[in-house]
């Protein structure tokens, strides 16, 4: 069995089995800013500064009780229904739009209107990049802003000694644990579970459905991204009017810059996607964990070079069931890429789906327009 390297001073199988709690999580996190210059590979100072930033606001949105999370702040015009407000994952403010059309809730709803907007501006910090550089992108949630956290951490120990069983496997694996405590209504299986007779934790949604990582397996870099997950797309006596699309429009809109992105797939507002139409999904662009990790690592601003070195696997959040790291008991938890993920790989120059599908079954169809298809 390969050895687990480490990461963050910590071995990634060890880290797996023995974060038991939100707490460990933050621990980490605040030991690998501690220990910045010490790591294998070394943090600069200034991604360490950044990381101290990131912690905050992956705090602010996370359980028990971060401010955003909790909506703290936020203020409808009518003070009792201020007290309705749920919280909820995603960093948003109230739309006045909304608040001043006194249409009928369906109806403005229909109009595409809803009772809050995102809130991630530039401005204030809420734009991140690591291999884009200056060509920031906005993050509003805690999954999402974990993976920025451990992708400013890279690369990988040893640059291309890095593959998926010594590294990239239980790395994913260690976010995807990471993610459930932090957030959502599920906790993850321990071996020695404190918290074994509730599994259910007090976040909001179901966790993210898919935890990805794509990498460089020559120079070790990497990135990690989770599938949309963390909104309320209602409240219990509140309505919420078109949020859910809005955030669903958010991450659609990340792909903006992505080649020739929607290609033939757009406008966001016709509901199409070649995973819905090629292989009954329901899911959109944006939604997959693959968003953030494929604008960082297969954007334009990569070299023909490097990218056919990427490689990259997605875990399911079956995972969750793997109380102690075991690589073969991923295997079957590992996801190929969906169809409008290779729609992106065919947009980016990707030479092949098997890249991504390494130990994974491929039981997802494959998209019939790769150019080496013939199609
Ligand atoms: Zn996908």
């Amino acid at each position: 069995m390969a050895v687990v390297l480490s990461f963050g001073g910590k071995s990634l199988d060890a880290l797996y089995n023995e974060t038991g709690s939100r707490d460990h999580v933050f621990d980490y996190l605040q030991s690998v800013i501690d220990n910045y210059d010490k790591l294998d590979p070394p943090i600069k100072e200034d991604t360490k500064n950044e990381l101290v930033v990131i912690k905050t606001q992956i705090e602010l949105l996370s359980l028990p009780s971060g401010d955003e999370y909790m909506g703290k702040g936020l203020a409808l015009k009518d003070p009792e229904s201020t007290k309705l407000l749920q919280p909820q994952h995603i960093r948003r403010e109230v739309d006045t739009v909304w608040e001043n059309d006194t249409k009928k809730a369906s109806v403005k709803k229909k109009n595409g209107l809803s009772l809050f907007k995102l809130q991630a501006e530039a401005a204030k910090g809420h734009h991140w990049a690591v291999y884009t550089k200056d060509s920031k992108r906005p993050y509003w949630n805690q999954y999402d802003l974990l993976g920025l956290f451990f992708s400013k951490m890279g690369p990988a120990p040893g640059g291309d000694v890095a593959d998926q069983s010594k590294f990239y496997l239980p790395l994913t694996a260690v976010y995807a644990k990471f993610c459930l405590w932090i957030g959502g209504k599920q906790i993850p299986s321990m071996k020695d579970d404190p918290e074994k007779k509730n599994k259910k934790g007090d976040g909001q949604g179901d966790p993210p459905a898919v935890f990805q990582c794509t990498w460089n397996s020559e120079t070790g870099d990497f990135f990690l991204g989770a599938t949309l997950a963390g909104d309320r797309s209602n409240g219990t006596k509140l309505e919420y009017g078109a949020w859910e699309d809005k955030v669903k429009k958010a991450r659609w809109d990340l792909l903006a810059n992505f080649f020739i992105f929607p290609g033939d797939w757009g406008p966001f507002e016709g509901g199409r996607s070649p995973a819905k139409e090629l292989d009954k999904k329901t899911t959109l662009f944006g939604n997959c964990g693959e968003t953030y990790p494929f604008l960082e690592m297969m954007g334009p601003h990569v070299k023909d070079t490097d990218r056919a070195r990427m490689r990259g696997l997605a875990l399911g959040k079956a995972f969750a069931s793997v109380p102690l790291y075991e690589e073969q008991k991923f295997f079957n938890k590992l996801i190929p890429p969906c169809m409008s993920c290779q729609q992106l790989m065919v947009y980016a120059g990707i030479a092949s789906v098997n890249q991504f599908t390494q130990d994974a079954t491929m039981d997802i169809p494959l998209f019939p327009y790769w150019p080496s298809s013939g199609v």
